[in-house]
């Protein structure tokens, strides 16, 4: 019944302008992704081949790891990680409980046991003083996560795996682009996972997904699992799957790509332009804006504000027209899927207090600056400190 009447008023309600406008970024790039689809339907080469080859090796390059392997989701890209570093049952792996789902779920899917950590509360990512308490001599593995585009501590957590001899596995999937301390996220532990879901900031026309990594060995085995464990036709070494990247995928990306840099740049400027606005309004005591530690290239997956009023402050956009989003509403300790984990409500408190004040703004490169300027006027409103923007 409840959820009858919410599809049914979400039918009703109309942004003044989408939350994501994936038909704008189409639009400019219409040409060279029709031709990119054509050229794999000449070639009738679907699955793997050398489109699938050429993106691996051009994501390699561009986050500066020595292999990328494609595969068919992020969610995928975690658990052949995991797999290939050989965590499984009777492991544990420590990360955040305020992620994608996908995250912890590879976890389990692997079979090794999800432990989490509280995050901090400016970043939102891992708290890396939390971490070294939550290390036993099950702990194989860390898995970091560079939530909404921004790049966790990972100084502080190569220096813990690398003194318990534990592997970083960093969930990138958020994150194509971003840099910590001059490095690219992904090339900086044992394994870094990305997707291509249409709404990450490398995106295609469907799911997809690839790992990164430093280490020959690793990706052999990756290629191995994400294609039932074989090396060659009918000899299968170990027990895999069907996970493989498809051309048509690889095909759109690689043209993607090439409008990767500028696409950041872009959501970088109107990050910027939020914060500009935001003091403009004298808006700081009652919203907080998205850190940016120093030594952080971040990507702006998502442009994340706090509001101890969020639930009110959403209701009040939406009736402006204005749309947002709540990422996450839930942290996965209190989802019912992984009850089986035990932990309770109050565990995790900055993950808890986070899922009920984050709301994510629209950005992204087509954003257009009147309706960056009706965000924030509408928050100012909201709030009653609009002095007239
Ligand atoms: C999107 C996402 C994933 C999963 O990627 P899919 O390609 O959708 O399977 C994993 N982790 C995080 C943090 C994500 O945002």
């Amino acid at each position: 019944m409840d959820g009858q009447s919410s599809v049914k008023s979400s039918q009703y309600w109309e942004p003044l302008f989408p939350f994501l406008d994936l038909k704008a970024q189409f639009d400019d790039i219409k040409n060279e992704v029709m031709e990119a689809v054509s050229r794999v339907f000449e070639d009738q080469r679907f699955i793997l081949g050398p489109e699938v080859e050429l993106l691996e090796n051009e994501i390699a390059a561009l986050v500066g790891a020595r292999a990328a392997v494609g595969c068919a989701s992020g969610s995928d890209a975690l658990l052949l990680s995991l797999k290939a570093l050989g965590i499984g049952p009777g492991d544990e792996v420590i990360t955040t409980p305020f992620t994608f789902v996908a995250t912890v779920g590879s976890m389990a899917r692997a079979g090794a046991r999800p432990v989490l950590v509280d995050i901090r509360p400016d970043t939102f990512n891992l708290d890396s003083n939390l971490i070294e308490a939550a290390i036993s001599s099950r702990t194989r593995a860390i898995l970091p996560v560079h939530l909404f585009g921004l790049a966790a501590d990972l100084d502080p957590i190569l220096q813990l795996a690398e003194a318990h001899r534990l592997a970083v596995v960093e969930d990138a999937a958020q994150a194509i682009g971003a840099c910590y301390r001059g490095r690219h996220v992904g090339s900086l532990g044992a394994a870094g996972c990305f997707s291509f879901y249409p709404s990450k900031n490398l995106g295609g026309a469907g799911d997809g997904g690839m790992v990164t990594t430093n280490d020959a060995q690793v990706a052999d085995q990756l290629r191995r699992l994400r294609d039932h464990g074989r090396s060659q036709k009918y000899s299968h070494e170990v027990l895999g799957m069907n996970s493989r990247l498809d051309a048509l995928q690889a095909a759109i990306l690689r043209v993607k790509l090439l409008h990767l840099a500028n696409w950041t740049r872009r959501r970088q400027e109107k990050a910027e332009r939020y914060r500009a606005l935001f003091d403009e309004a004298a808006l700081d005591g009652n919203v907080k804006l998205p850190a940016a530690p120093p030594g952080c290239f971040h990507v702006y997956n998502q442009f994340t504000v706090r509001s101890s009023e969020r639930d009110r402050l959403r209701e009040f956009l939406r009736a402006r027209g204005i749309p947002t989003e709540i990422y996450y509403p839930r942290p996965l300790h209190l989802q019912p899927a992984f009850g089986y984990l035990g932990y309770r409500a109050g565990e995790f408190p900055a993950a808890e207090a986070a899922s009920r004040e984050v709301l994510s703004l629209p950005i992204y490169p087509e954003l257009k600056e009147e309706h960056q300027g009706a965000v924030v006027r509408a928050i100012a409103d909201f709030y009653g400190t609009n002095r007239g923007l």
